[in-house]
């Protein structure tokens, strides 16, 4: 028996789920994965948070994350004393990176390095892309992720520059900071209407949901960059950085603001997703393909999208009766496969 899986990166690892359910031996033991909810992009008294950094990176411990980088702007903190501290029960880790803060003509162009352990500058090119691109391939050389940032932020990036990066797998497209506009307006897209167009390009990009958070002395209080807005789950066999950067950065992983999915299948044939439904809560599921079209809905909280193969590519979307929401990563159909 063969089973046929696209290319993506992305489904590889859901390729091998169904080799296991079909019953055939797998080559090497499987690894058990689970989900790690984490927050990428934090700062702290290191650069323009509020706290130092174990305060910074406890929260996040004591509101029921895995695992949480610190981002500060131009200084890598060092993480080893964070998890002598906080990591003894082995469910949480604090991961070192930093956000590096570039521009050009007044345009904010900012790139988190995920797992950096020693500070890239930033370079201060001619262009926004070529000075994007420097930096990315910076941190590539320096051993990590990059993550493109708030590109609503000062209206900083099209979808047409975006789209001419090489070597970016993660772009934000909800940061929970108040000032960077993730809905767009005025006739400038939202970042989530952006994250289509670069997917309608074939740029493959996964979307990130995350906090930007600064202040840990001031929640509740809606103008600061507080806490707990957004969030990913990263399915990864083991909670160190580089099992979780390596799923990052391969899309192994969706974005949430507060919906909890119980299991997200996706192979050749299929998306299927099953929301952890909340007791007084009502569901949607949309599925989206090409040019941001919506190929399906339900109002179910269980879904399963066949692939007809014109859809560009699938991703889902799901809204909770209370304004909660996940994106899952998008599944390319219609190109390439090969045989596993
Ligand atoms: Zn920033
Ligand atoms: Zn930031």
């Amino acid at each position: 028996m063969r089973i046929n899986c696209f290319l993506s990166r992305s489904v590889s690892f859901f390729c091998f789920i169904l080799m296991a359910a079909s019953g055939i031996a797998a080559q090497q033991d499987a690894p058990s994965f689970r989900w790690y909810k984490g927050n990428t992009h934090t700062h702290t008294l290191n650069s323009d948070g509020d706290s130092i950094p174990l305060e910074a990176a406890k929260w996040y411990r004591e509101n029921g994350y895995n695992f949480v980088f610190i981002t500060d702007h131009e200084y890598i903190t060092n993480v080893g004393p964070l998890n002598h501290i906080l990591g003894k029960s082995g469910s949480f880790l604090v991961i070192s990176g930093q956000e590096i803060t570039d521009s050009y003509d007044r345009k904010p162009l900012h790139l988190n390095g995920l797992g950096l352990e020693k500070a890239v500058m930033p370079n201060r090119l001619q262009g926004s892309v070529a000075t994007l691109q420097k930096n990315i391939d910076d941190i590539r050389v320096a051993g990590g992720v990059p993550q493109l940032n708030h590109p609503n932020f000062g209206w900083a990036l099209t979808a047409a520059e975006i789209k001419q990066l090489k070597n970016v797998n993660l772009m934000e497209i909800h940061n929970g900071h108040p000032l960077v506009n993730n809905l767009g307006g005025g006739g400038s897209p939202s970042a989530e209407q952006i994250w289509d167009e670069l997917l309608t390009g074939g740029m493959k990009i996964y979307a990130i949901a995350d906090d930007d958070s600064h202040h840990f002395k001031r929640i509740g209080d809606k103008t600061a960059a507080t806490p707990g807005h957004g969030w990913v789950m990263v399915r990864a066999a083991e909670l160190t950085p580089a099992a979780i950067m390596s799923a990052l950065d391969k899309g192994d992983f969706y974005a949430s603001t507060g919906v909890e999915l119980e299991e997200y299948t996706a192979n050749a044939d299929s998306v299927s997703i099953k929301i952890k439904a909340e007791r007084w809560s009502k569901y949607r599921i949309q599925f989206i393909g090409k040019n941001g079209r919506i190929l399906s809905e339900t109002s179910d909280s269980i879904a399963v999208y066949k692939f007809k193969g014109d859809e560009g590519y699938v991703r889902a979307k799901i809204f909770e009766s209370n304004g909660k929401l996940a994106w899952t990563q998008p599944v390319f159909s219609g190109g390439q496969k090969h045989d596993r």
